[in-house]
C-alpha cells in the first residue's frame, strides 16, 4: 500500500450564490470526519444553466467574509478566475500537479454522486481523487450499475485509511444536512427580508455583501 501522510485535501463545489450554512456545516462536518482541509470552489455556470444573481467577484467577497475567524475551511476561486466553465477533472488534475501525492477528496451530496456517470471523462475521477459521499444519517442512495461497478471495490469505512492513498477510495461521510436553500435565501433577501441564522451572522455587518440580492435589478 504506498504510504502518503498527508492532511488530505478537500474540494466542496457549487455555485454559492449566495454561501450559506447549510454548506459551511456539512463542508466543516466533512473537515472533521476527514481530518482534513476542505476548500471550498465556487464553480463557473455552464452556459445553458440560469445565470448566478451575485457576479463572481460578489459571491467571492461573500464567501471571504463567511469563512472569516476559521482556518479549516478555505476558499479556491481557480474555476472563476479561468475564462468558460470548466471540468472538474481539469481542475482535479492541477490540484494533484501542485498537491503532489497529498490526498485529494471531491466532496459530492450523495444525489450528485449517484449521477457521476454522466459527468465529463467520469472514470478518470477516480485516479484523481478520493470521493466523499456526503450523506444522509439513515438514508441509502442507489446506484446505477456501471458506477456501482466501478465503485464497489472502492468502498472504505475509515477516514484514517484514506491518507494511504492519493486517489482512487470512495467514502460515505454521515453529515447533518439543514435545511436551508440558496434559492429561498436568495428569495428572502428579494423580498427584503433579513435571514439572519441561515448564513454566517458577518454577512449582515457590511451591507454591500448582500446587496445583489436584495436590489437584484440594479
Ligand atoms: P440553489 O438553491 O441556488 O440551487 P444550492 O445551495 O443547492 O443552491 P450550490 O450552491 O451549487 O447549490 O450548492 C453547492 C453544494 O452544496 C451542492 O452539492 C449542494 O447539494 C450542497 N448543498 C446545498 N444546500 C445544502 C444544505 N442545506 N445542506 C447540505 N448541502 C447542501
Amino acid at each position: 500500500m504506498p504510504q502518503t501522510s498527508a492532511r488530505p485535501l478537500a474540494i466542496f463545489g457549487g455555485t454559492f450564490d449566495p454561501v450559506h450554512l447549510g454548506h459551511l456545516s456539512v463542508a466543516w462536518e466533512a473537515a472533521e470526519l476527514l481530518d482534513a482541509e476542505v476548500r471550498l470552489l465556487p464553480v463557473s455556470v455552464p452556459p445553458h444553466r440560469a445565470p448566478p444573481i451575485a457576479t463572481a467577484a460578489q459571491r467571492v467577497a461573500i464567501l471571504r467574509a463567511a469563512l472569516q475567524g476559521q482556518s479549516r475551511l478555505t476558499l479556491d476561486t481557480r474555476e472563476l478566475d479561468r475564462p468558460g466553465p470548466s471540468y472538474t477533472i481539469d481542475t482535479l488534475h492541477e490540484l494533484r500537479a501542485e498537491q503532489g501525492e497529498r490526498p485529494l477528496v471531491l466532496l459530492l451530496g450523495a444525489d450528485a454522486f449517484a449521477g457521476l456517470a454522466s459527468w465529463h471523462r467520469w472514470r478518470e475521477l477516480f485516479a484523481a481523487t478520493h470521493i466523499g459521499v456526503l450523506s444522509r444519517p439513515g438514508v441509502a442512495t442507489a446506484l446505477p450499475d456501471a458506477l456501482e461497478r466501478e465503485v464497489a471495490g472502492r468502498r472504505i469505512a475509515d477516514a484514517a485509511e484514506l491518507r494511504a492513498w492519493p486517489a482512487g477510495k470512495v467514502i460515505e461521510l454521515t453529515v447533518t444536512p439543514l435545511e436551508i436553500s440558496a434559492t429561498r435565501i436568495r428569495e428572502l433577501l428579494a423580498a427584503g427580508r433579513d435571514p439572519r441564522y441561515l448564513l454566517p451572522a458577518g454577512l449582515f455587518d457590511d451591507p454591500a455583501l448582500l446587496a445583489p440580492y436584495r436590489n437584484p435589478a440594479a
